[in-house]
């Protein structure tokens, strides 16, 4: 079981260090500076971008093969879930978020948060004749602005979890997700830059669809000014080459995803890792510009708590 940690202890001269502070070239013996467990350092590595350009995916601690961290460690993801939990109860009035089994382990209620982005979504597009209160009328499960915020952060924080453990099973383990009673598989809910293919695929089934969960690393921001008869708009977006199963050609992914809230564009930096829960939309067949090839997947964000910040 391991989470990736951005600092470690020199064993040999007990220094604090974060991850990008270890020289490529050296190996320092390292252990777990909350449990003293032995650790492993990952060297950062190259992205390509479609401009021809690089970026890095950032360094970090893992554990060793084999290697766990001791009883008590802030990065036992077991303990980490139960904090995540143990905050999200609510008063006796309330849906919980999760429900807890008798195995341990804990379902995660993913229609809560469904309903939560339908909420923010009918309130950002409210016309004048409208009050935000209407966006409430008719949920099943949130009732109000205080329950719609504490299941937003819960669920921004098993997202970010997710993100941060090293195998889908270091969680998947001790939370399943469950969609109206139906379980679904971590793995059609969480997409990180590797199985953008499955992503593709997933999109162009036609089941009914539910929000995912996207990593999109190094980031580009992007701005739309003020146009005739269009509001200002911003887009964070990401490009990871992959096959496109579709026809087995390879593509640049372009991930997308706008916001009208400037605040929220404003609060990323250019370059960031985050992970992101919205709808996405797959555009039919593929873009060509300056002999790149793009599949195209779009989406809107609505509320900070879609938004993990990793690194
Ligand atoms: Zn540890």
């Amino acid at each position: 079981m391991a989470i990736k940690m951005r600092k470690a202890i020199i064993k040999e001269t007990g220094e604090v260090k974060y991850a990008n502070q270890i020289p490529e070239t050296q190996k320092p013996d390292l252990i777990c500076h909350s449990c003293h467990t032995d650790i492993r350092h990952v060297n950062r590595h190259p992205r390509e971008l479609p401009s021809g350009s690089r970026t890095w995916v950032p360094a970090y601690f893992g554990l060793k093969s084999k290697g766990q961290h001791n009883e008590g460690c802030q990065y036992v993801p077991k303990h980490l879930v139960e904090k995540v939990i143990a905050d999200s109860q609510l008063g006796a009035n309330a849906e919980q978020i999760f429900n807890a089994k008798e195995n341990g382990s804990a379902d995660f209620r993913l229609h809560i948060p469904i309903e939560a982005l339908k909420i923010i979504q009918l309130m950002t597009e409210a016309d004048e004749t409208k009050t935000t209160e209407d966006a409430f009328s008719g949920t099943k499960y949130i009732r109000n602005h205080e329950q719609l915020n504490a299941y937003l952060n819960t669920t921004n924080q098993l997202m970010t979890l997710r993100a941060l453990v090293e195998k889908e099973r270091d969680l998947s383990e001790h939370v399943n997700i469950v969609l109206y009673g139906r379980k679904i598989p971590w793995r059609k809910f969480f997409y990180d830059e590797k199985r953008y293919p499955d992503l593709i695929k997933y999109l162009g089934k036609s089941e009914q669809k539910h929000p995912i969960c996207l990593l999109m690393n190094g980031i580009k921001k992007k701005a739309y000014p003020v146009r005739d008869g269009w509001k200002p708009a911003w887009s964070l977006n990401s490009y990871e080459k992959g096959i496109d199963p579709r026809d087995n050609v390879t593509r640049w992914l372009s991930i997308s995803v706008k916001t009208k809230d400037q605040g929220l564009f404003d609060a990323i930096n250019d370059g960031a890792d985050i992970a992101v829960l919205f709808s996405p939309k797959l555009k039919e067949g593929y873009s060509e510009s300056n002999g790149v090839q793009y599949v195209n997947v779009s989406g809107d964000l609505y509320h900070k708590q879609q938004i993990c910040i990793i690194s």
